[in-house]
């Protein structure tokens, strides 16, 4: 949100419908009241609410125009490059520049994007090429329709430790790895609250024993990446104590899809938030994941997958 701007989230254990909205000024004449009138609805009511207010369901292939979809079937390797964060939900803020997460973001995606593409076989696309927002889910939904192969996330993190800094790479897992990874993932799953859309539920067939078996290879296969990227940033590009970690994102919750998401460094820390400003620093760790991608579809190639 903008300066000068500010946004209430009301959050209700039954299904609502709002019956009136309005501001008026109060009886002293001093100030305004926002009044707000909601009444509960039945679920098919809600339902229609919720149809008319398609503007934060809304399919958005058709709005971003990068989003030619790379035909999955044409034998090349489709990777989505999500730049985490976008419109109101705004994400982490560098300590000296004031510099938006979702900026950075989507700076650096692009920049991936370009190098991905750069290489033979692989199709590499941005799930927003713009400033909007995009639901966690609309992010997973983006990638599976464009048959990718590989997600990776882009993030920037922020701490109240100032000191921390470093690149981390985080893979889904129920349990955490420890409570930087907790507290980060909690953190990111925020965002679709930011925004008031609704936490979806697990749609049913999650609880399919093939969505399960197809589940634990993902899984496999997404540590697999993971440990690429640290191996390849080893010596060459800065990274945290422990730089795999896991916990559960929701935007990395494809169950065929291998994901990874990228913390960057930390926007908290000075020296880190100088690097993600960078370009040159940008277009290095781009070339590193590159190598770690290559690196990764060797191993896929060589088990068959
Ligand atoms: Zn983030």
């Amino acid at each position: 949100m903008g300066a000068g701007s500010s946004r209430i989230v009301l959050t209700a254990k039954k299904p609502v419908g709002v019956a009136l909205a309005e501001v008026k000024a109060d009886e002293s004449g001093k100030g305004f009241r926002l009044v707000i009138d909601a009444e509960f609805v039945k679920q098919d009511r809600f339902t229609q609410l919720l149809e008319q207010q398609k503007w934060s369901i809304a399919p958005t292939t058709a709005k971003t125009g990068r989003l030619a979809a790379p035909a999955a079937d044409d034998g090349s390797f489709v990777i989505a490059v999500d730049a985490g964060h976008g419109g109101i939900d705004t994400g982490a803020v560098g300590v000296v520049t004031k510099t938006e997460e979702k900026k950075v973001t989507l700076a650096f995606a692009e920049e991936m994007v370009e190098a991905l593409n750069k290489e033979t076989g692989i199709k590499a696309f941005l799930t927003r090429s713009k400033d909007e927002f995009l639901s966690l889910s609309q992010r997973v939904q983006i990638a599976r329709q464009n048959g990718a192969k590989l997600f990776i996330s882009i993030h920037a993190d922020t701490l109240k430790q100032k000191d921390i800094r470093g690149a981390t790479v985080y893979t889904i897992s129920d349990k955490a790895s420890d409570h930087l990874a907790a507290n980060l993932a909690e953190r990111e799953n925020l965002s679709d609250e930011i925004a008031g859309v609704a936490l979806e539920t697990e749609p049913a067939e999650v609880a399919d024993i093939l969505i399960d078996l197809t589940r634990r290879e993902t899984q496999a296969f997404s540590v697999n990446l993971a440990r690429s990227v640290v191996s390849s940033f080893e010596g060459q590009i800065k990274l945290i104590n422990n730089p795999h970690r896991y916990a559960g994102f929701q935007v990395l919750r494809a169950p065929d899809v291998p994901s990874v998401l990228l913390e960057l460094g930390f926007l908290s820390n000075k020296d880190d938030e100088k690097l993600l400003l960078d370009p040159s620093w940008r277009g290095r760790v781009s070339e590193r994941l590159v190598e770690a991608v290559r690196h990764y579809r060797q191993g896929t190639v060589a088990n068959g997958g």
